[in-house]
């Protein structure tokens, strides 16, 4: 039976597709644009914005690739300074989270308008929330302001994203579903996305690991991200969402890689909790039980699977703990100190997962 909801659409313009590149202009005067910074980040970053820059043409003011992971406000108050010099009056940033992390924080201090154009799956163009670091602690808002006006998925840019890097992305993009199917601010229309988002992204993934110029494929996981992006921005993430993000802070983990560790725990433990969820992603996965499914997902796909690998210390399961527990979030199962400790305990090691 279908139980009342509400549900905020996340009011973006998308477009999806093969060359969509080729519109930025357009959109960007659409959006009454008339000189645009180009962001990105640094090494490849570079070459990506600066053809996004060429199909600009005469609208780009400039570049800035200096985005780096998390968002550091360091880089955000360098960044400024740009746009005050070169007069800029919207933002085009290309590229992962990160680039798109900075254009968020620039549009939030300008209010100046944004184009995105993502070439990984972490979802974040499509949400109202941003993560900034300060002092080595990263703190989240949500924000209408932070949020992309225009989206454009250019397949063509995701092509040499490396197997390993989509692979893990892929499984960022999945957390984001699964704690969509069992968010308290969920409904029918979220689980519709988000189950298409898994099964469209556990289809792709190894296909792209057996062959990166996989184009269908590599269509298949940008449509799956953006679907995942979309229950991202509109529901409240849970357990999975803070452990990663705390983590993330406290020991400088790399971001999609941890979300791919910890995926299978943090379904082990909410699965009592969530047998609907449970069941939508184990139909999503094509397997017979979600949080096995998603176990092995990430390793027939080579991913780490210990957080120690990753570099976390053992000796940081007690504090990332507490961390954890130290403020209150959403969760089927009540977050408590020994389940959460079991957890980290067995994603430090590498271990397959609890479901009790
Ligand atoms: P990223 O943006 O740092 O990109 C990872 C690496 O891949 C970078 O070195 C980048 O240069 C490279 N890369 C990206 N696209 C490429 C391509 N097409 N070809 C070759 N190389 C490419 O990593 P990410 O995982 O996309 O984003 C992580 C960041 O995003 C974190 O800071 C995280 O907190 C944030 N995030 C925010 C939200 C949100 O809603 N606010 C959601 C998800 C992630």
């Amino acid at each position: 039976m279908i139980q009342d909801f509400i549900h905020e659409a996340v009011p973006a313009r998308v477009l999806f597709g093969s060359g969509t590149l080729r519109r930025v202009r357009e959109e960007a005067e659409r959006l009454g644009g008339t000189r645009a910074l180009v962001l990105g980040t640094p090494g490849r970053g570079e070459s990506v914005a600066a053809t996004v820059a060429g199909q600009l043409g005469g609208l780009s003011a400039g570049i800035c690739s200096q985005a780096a992971m998390h968002t550091p406000v360091e880089v955000t108050a360098r960044a400024l300074s740009v746009v005050r010099e070169t007069g800029a009056d919207i933002l085009v940033a290309v590229g992962g989270g990160s680039a798109i992390g900075l254009s968020k924080a620039l549009a939030l201090r300008t209010g100046l308008p944004q184009i995105v154009l993502p070439t990984t799956y972490a979802g974040s163009e499509m949400t109202s929330v941003l993560g900034e670091t300060a002092d080595g602690r990263k703190t989240t808002q949500r924000n209408p302001e932070i949020r992309p006006e225009t989206v454009i998925y250019d397949v063509d840019l995701t092509l040499t994203l490396p197997a390993q890097t989509a692979a893990a992305s892929g499984m960022n993009a999945l957390a984001h579903a699964v704690e969509a199917l069992y968010a308290r601010d969920g409904n029918p229309v979220v689980s519709l996305l988000a189950q298409e988002g898994i099964a469209s992204m556990a289809r792709a993934l190894p296909a792209i690991a057996a062959d990166p110029a996989d184009r269908k494929a590599r269509t298949a996981a940008l449509y799956a991200a953006f679907l995942c992006g979309s229950v991202l921005g509109a529901t409240t993430m849970a357990l999975h969402h803070r452990l990663a993000h705390v983590l993330g802070g406290m020991f400088g983990l790399p971001h999609a890689e941890t979300h791919g560790v910890l995926l299978p725990h943090t379904a082990g433990y909410n699965a009592s909790r969530a047998a609907d969820a449970m069941a939508r992603i184990a139909r999503g996965l094509g397997a017979e039980d979600a949080v096995g499914g998603l176990f092995r997902l990430g390793r027939s796909l080579g991913l780490p699977a210990a957080l120690r690998d990753l570099g976390m210390p053992r000796d940081g399961i007690g504090r990332a703990v507490e961390e954890v527990l130290a403020a209150p979030f959403p969760n089927p199962r009540p977050p408590e100190k020994a389940g959460l400790t079991a957890l980290l305990e067995r994603a430090w090691s590498g271990e397959a997962p609890s479901s009790s």
